[in-house]
């Protein structure tokens, strides 16, 4: 399976496909998608947010999009955010069914499975850019400044102690200092797309080869924009 999938991504780069143009709420095809490169689609991402920072999403026809799609998938982007409520990747980015990939666990750390997910994403199915997104007010990271420690949250919280302890502040090293959980939040956007380059040589590759791009950006729950 994985082999056929991998001979069918060769099948694009040799040139067999005839890219065509990309438009905002246009249906991603197999044609639309090589014609997009790692800035272009970063750049996408971009419009998406500033569009649904100023409540300007466009209507998209899911149906159409579903019926489209159902026939294969062929994303622009990979995102990792957060589980909160108000971390939508797909709504953040006014994006639609079958246009980005989305990887969510709470303070948007990265695993095995998940560094797994991205690298099918990004080798297999052609994504060109992966986008780490933390966000503010986040209560992963208000966890982490604070050590809880609570079953399985346990281990996940320590993922997001290398922020905590890189983080320098002259005030409290906990929750109640908002300057200091914002900051910690910033320097685990910045460790895991460090770490998606030291765990994944795959990526590391492409992102190398100018075939992807890793970047951070940081989302403002008060405000629904992305700071890039
Ligand atoms: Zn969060």
């Amino acid at each position: 399976m994985l082999a056929s999938a991998l001979t069918y991504a060769a099948a694009d780069q040799s040139g067999a496909i005839k890219p065509e143009s990309y438009a905002v709420g246009k249906t991603m095809t197999k044609a639309v998608q090589a014609s997009i490169t790692p800035g272009s689609a970063l750049d996408i991402l971009k419009a998406g947010n500033v569009r649904f920072a100023s409540n300007k999403s466009i209507k998209r026809d899911n149906k159409k999009n579903v019926m489209k799609t159902g026939l294969g998938q062929y994303p622009l982007a990979s995102v990792v955010s957060c589980i909160d409520s108000r971390a939508t990747p797909e709504l953040i980015f006014d994006q639609g069914i079958g246009d980005i990939f989305t990887a969510r666990v709470a303070g948007n750390i990265v695993n095995e499975d998940i560094l797994g997910s991205l690298e099918y994403a990004a080798k297999v199915a052609g994504s060109r850019v992966i986008v780490v997104l933390g966000h503010t007010h986040c209560g992963a990271i208000k966890g982490a400044c604070d050590d809880v420690k609570m079953g399985n949250l346990t281990n996940l919280i320590a993922k997001l102690k290398p922020a905590v302890e890189a983080t320098k502040t002259d005030g409290e090293r906990n929750s109640k200092n908002h300057e200091f959980v914002q900051k910690v939040a910033d320097e685990n956007v910045e460790l895991t797309v460090q770490k998606i380059r030291d765990m994944s040589p795959i990526l590391k590759e492409m992102e190398d080869k100018g075939q992807i791009k890793i970047v951070g950006a940081m989302y403002d729950v008060g405000t629904g924009k992305v700071t890039w």
